[in-house]
């Protein structure tokens, strides 16, 4: 089924099989000439499948569109290079162009930083095999068309410019309706679930830029927020302040977690809630494991990097501790 989002824009729900993300939001946006399609979904038979069918509901095929790729997650870009002809445009954004299709060597390199933080490498293993950026990622390595921060796309009636709001990827860009103050915000902002952040290798500090980030959407005041998944956000401010809310009361549970001593990333994560069902930690799917490690690391870093928390890495492993300062009980972190 198709949604007219807008005037001339329309919401495509690309259903992700046996994913807890449900399906992707792809937005068609009309034009006359070469209409744009802001992200895709996995590279995987049946998401092509819906993909096309639904891009026919909207009058449109294959090869008469281009494409915006909000940041370099297979459920958004998987498809985008599979589908693309030679004389399509599939825009991009250049934090995020080395890791579009990662190599094995990658993977590998991964498994050892996840060890380095206390997480055996059986686990990262298992779960890079069956990781979904390894899965269903791009096909082929594709001729992006990069774009930065404040360039401007005009389709269909409405002025795109790009506004790069880091910190769910090294690069995420989202795209402002200039028009109607609308943002395409990938999954910058979301609103039944909340954007993993998690650590990057080459990118300091990812959830103290994320925050930013949403500090600097929050000042374009924008009418509606276009969500890659899920629901549209129609009170941005608010959902805004429940994200950073939420990262708030995280941060502080990783601090109370270390007021039993020095540990390292691994042990701290299942000491911390999560939204995930599961009665044991152990019972926990891999994957799953993997990504509440890189979440509790980049809280880690926050805290790290603002001097509440202290590092240290000995025998190949990094640990976490209080700084003395932090030691008092009515210390409070916000965000
Ligand atoms: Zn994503």
């Amino acid at each position: 089924m198709i949604e007219e989002v807008l005037p001339g824009v329309f919401r495509m729900a690309i259903p992700l099989p046996r994913s807890p993300l449900k399906a992707t939001n792809s937005y068609l946006i009309w034009d006359r000439e070469r209409p744009l399609v802001i992200d895709t979904a996995f590279n995987r038979p049946e998401c092509r499948e819906s993909f096309v069918s639904l891009l026919r509901e909207a009058g449109q095929e294959i090869d008469s569109v281009d494409y915006f790729v909000t940041h370099l997650h297979a459920d958004h870009l998987g498809l985008a290079a599979s589908l693309a002809r030679n004389s399509t445009v599939v825009y991009f954004n250049e934090p995020d162009l080395p890791l579009a299709r990662p190599d094995d060597a990658y993977w590998a390199w991964m498994g050892e930083i996840y060890e380095e933080h206390g997480l055996p490498l059986a686990v990262s293993r298992e779960a890079m095999d069956r990781h979904p950026g390894r899965i269903y990622g791009p096909d082929r390595d594709f001729p992006y068309t990069i774009l930065q921060d404040g360039d401007v796309l005009r389709k269909g009636n409405y002025t795109l410019r790009c506004v790069q709001a880091v910190g769910h990827t090294p690069g995420h860009m989202c795209l402002l309706a200039e028009e109607l103050n609308v943002l395409f915000c990938g999954d910058h902002i979301l609103g039944d679930i909340t954007p993993n952040i998690t650590m990057w290798t080459g990118m300091a500090d990812p959830l103290g830029r994320y925050l930013s980030s949403l500090d600097m959407i929050a000042g374009l005041h924008v009418s509606r927020a276009l969500t890659g998944h899920r629901s549209i956000v129609t009170d941005c401010a608010k959902r805004i302040e429940e994200l950073k809310q939420h990262h708030a009361w995280r941060l502080n549970e990783v601090v109370a977690v270390l007021r039993d001593g020095e540990q390292d990333a691994a042990s701290v994560t299942p000491r911390i809630s999560w939204d995930l069902r599961y009665e044991r930690w152990d019972d926990v799917h891999p994957v799953q494991k993997l990504f509440a490690t890189g979440e509790a690391i980049a809280h880690l870093q926050y805290l790290a990097t603002r001097g509440v928390i202290t590092s240290s890495k000995r025998g190949g492993r990094i640990r976490y501790q209080l700084a003395p300062d932090a030691q008092n009980e009515h210390v409070h972190v916000s965000t």
